[in-house]
């Protein structure tokens, strides 16, 4: 199955380009390690995006340390459109490679304010499991941790 990572160079990615000034952003944040803009094709009004200042292209590839900064900043940003906008909730979505919908391939979490309706609906049904198979898929997981 289709895995293709997409741009791999930061001289190729829209997001490192807002980073250094030289595409435009409707920025909301910026600090050391990180921005938060406006995402120009909204999912919500207040729909916004949080990247790490350095280029990393999916949870794969993403520090540890950049990480968090990267949450410090995305919970200041919740708080913040909670504050402002006073939605009726807020989702965090964050999409890594092709097949989870990524489109941009500069790691970034999407904060979007959601309202009873704003017509979103859930990306995925709930379904029973065989709790033999949580139990053998919850090894699997645990043992490529370490
Ligand atoms: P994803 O599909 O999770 O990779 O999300 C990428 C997001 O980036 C989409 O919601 C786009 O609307 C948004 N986007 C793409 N280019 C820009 C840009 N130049 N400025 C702001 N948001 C952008
Ligand atoms: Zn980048």
């Amino acid at each position: 199955m289709d895995r293709t990572v997409g741009q791999l160079s930061p001289d190729s990615c829209i997001f490192c380009a807002i980073v250094a000034g030289q595409a435009p952003a409707v920025v909301v944040y910026e600090d050391a390690h990180t921005m938060a803009f406006m995402d120009i094709n909204p999912a919500t009004r207040g729909h916004v995006l949080v990247i790490p200042k350095k280029h990393a292209r999916d949870i794969f590839d993403v520090d540890e340390e950049e990480a968090l900064h990267v949450m410090r900043t995305v919970v200041r940003v919740a708080k913040a459109i909670d504050k402002a906008l006073q939605p009726d909730g807020v989702n965090l979505i964050q999409a890594n490679r092709r097949a989870a919908f990524q489109s941009v391939y500069h790691f970034h979490i999407h904060v979007i304010p959601r309202w009873w309706d704003d017509g979103l609906v859930p990306i995925w049904r709930h379904q029973r499991e065989d709790p033999q198979v949580l139990r053998e898929v919850a090894a699997k997981i645990r043992e490529a941790i370490g």
